[in-house]
């Protein structure tokens, strides 16, 4: 298969530094769109994966899923967009197409297993996938989403995963005018679920732990902000909300949290993948039928909802527009939970 060589950012090791390289891109294929990158949004996902925190990271690791840009070729048989058109590219790139999952719109939960934008099997190439931080992609149109005209398109790439990670629970959980709903650490995807929840017409608290980040928080639409490690105001909070959307990425102990749920209510979490600790006490659960929960990313069709929805409703990311080669710093402050609330590539500066 003929491919194109194009400049990329990745790490070659666990502990190296993000730096440039080549990387090869298949020619289009008939049903395939070529995307020039523009923008590029900067996810904890990214840092786990450069870092091998998950296990299982491919090197070179080319990180980045939160894909803005403009189409700069098709192939014969893509119908539904044209050269010129913008264009997204979030988490996955393809999917088995045919197992219950991809039926009902779930690729993210492919029996057979999705691939990922990054660190997935290449189906054409071989070798591992590798993702936006780079001047170009190749996806099958099926995987490629349509941006709304009205929306500034750097504020846009965050909604590719932190936009769908949150929306997609919320929608699911059934969210609305008469729901109340709590988030859970404000960072990219914190940011990002209570401005859609609050698009969806909830009542929105944040918990945090970080006392300086309540000003934005009500900027960006939460009603209330608990103090996380603060026993009394978490005791305030007792038994009162409908869904509660965690995207902590570290282990920390949920059951503060079980007991703010309401009756039947749900805590989801988006953020930590592992064993709990300390361990999770069912007797809250028990006694009020509440459930813990997680959930990954979002279907296409799904994806596309969200972002219709926030053209209607004006909804964009918080960003901080960096240069290619900032993004090594980009991790250590993401790591200090310094990011207000996402940073996207401009991806013209590689
Ligand atoms: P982020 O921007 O770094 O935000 C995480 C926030 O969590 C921080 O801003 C901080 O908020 C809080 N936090 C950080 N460390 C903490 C700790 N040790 N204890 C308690 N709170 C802590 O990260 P993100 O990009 O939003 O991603 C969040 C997680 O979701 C990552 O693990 C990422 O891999 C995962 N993720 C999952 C999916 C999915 O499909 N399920 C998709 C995308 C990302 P405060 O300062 O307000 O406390
Ligand atoms: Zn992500």
């Amino acid at each position: 298969m003929s491919t194109l060589t194009v400049k990329a950012y990745g790490a070659e090791s666990t502990t190296a530094d993000l730096k440039e390289m080549n990387i090869e891109r298949r020619e289009t294929t008939p049903t395939d769109i070529e995307i020039d990158i523009l923008y590029c949004g900067v996810c904890h996902s990214d840092l786990h994966t450069a870092r091998n925190d998950w296990g299982g990271t491919m090197y070179p690791a080319v990180p980045g899923h939160e894909i803005v840009g403009r189409i700069t070729k098709i192939g014969n048989e893509v119908t539904k967009f044209k050269v010129g058109d913008l264009a997204a590219v979030g988490c996955m790139v393809d999917s088995c197409g045919h197992c219950d999952s991809c039926k009902q719109d779930l690729e993210q939960y492919c029996l057979n297993g999705f691939t990922g934008t990054y660190n997935g099997k290449d189906k054409h190439l071989g070798g591992h996938t590798f993702g936006g931080y780079s001047e170009k992609v190749v996806v099958d149109e099926s995987f490629v989403l349509r941006v709304p005209e009205n929306l500034a398109l750097a504020a846009v790439a965050p909604l590719l995963c932190a936009g769908i990670t949150t929306w997609s629970p919320l929608r699911h959980w059934n969210v609305g005018p008469n729901s109340k709903v709590a988030v859970v650490g404000l960072g990219g995807l914190g940011h990002m679920a209570i401005k859609l929840a609050k698009g969806l017409g909830a009542e929105v608290t944040l918990f945090s732990r970080t006392p300086g980040k309540t000003e934005d928080a009500k900027q960006l639409g939460a009603d209330h902000v608990v103090i996380s490690t603060d026993e009394e105001h978490m005791n305030s909070v007792k038994g009162k909300f409908d869904v509660i959307i965690d995207t902590v990425p570290y282990v920390h102990d949920v059951n503060p949290y079980v007991a703010t749920l309401n009756i039947s209510g749900t805590l989801v979490l988006v953020g930590y993948l592992g064993g709990l600790e300390p361990i999770l006490n069912t007797v809250p659960m028990i006694m009020g039928r509440r459930s813990v929960a997680a959930s990954l990313i979002g279907g296409i069709a799904e994806t596309q909802e969200m972002l219709n929805f926030c053209g209607e409703h004006n909804i964009v990311s918080e960003i901080e527009i960096i240069k290619m080669q900032e993004i090594n710093e980009a991790y250590e402050r993401m790591l200090k939970s310094d990011v207000r609330y996402r940073f996207v590539i401009d991806m013209k500066s590689l």
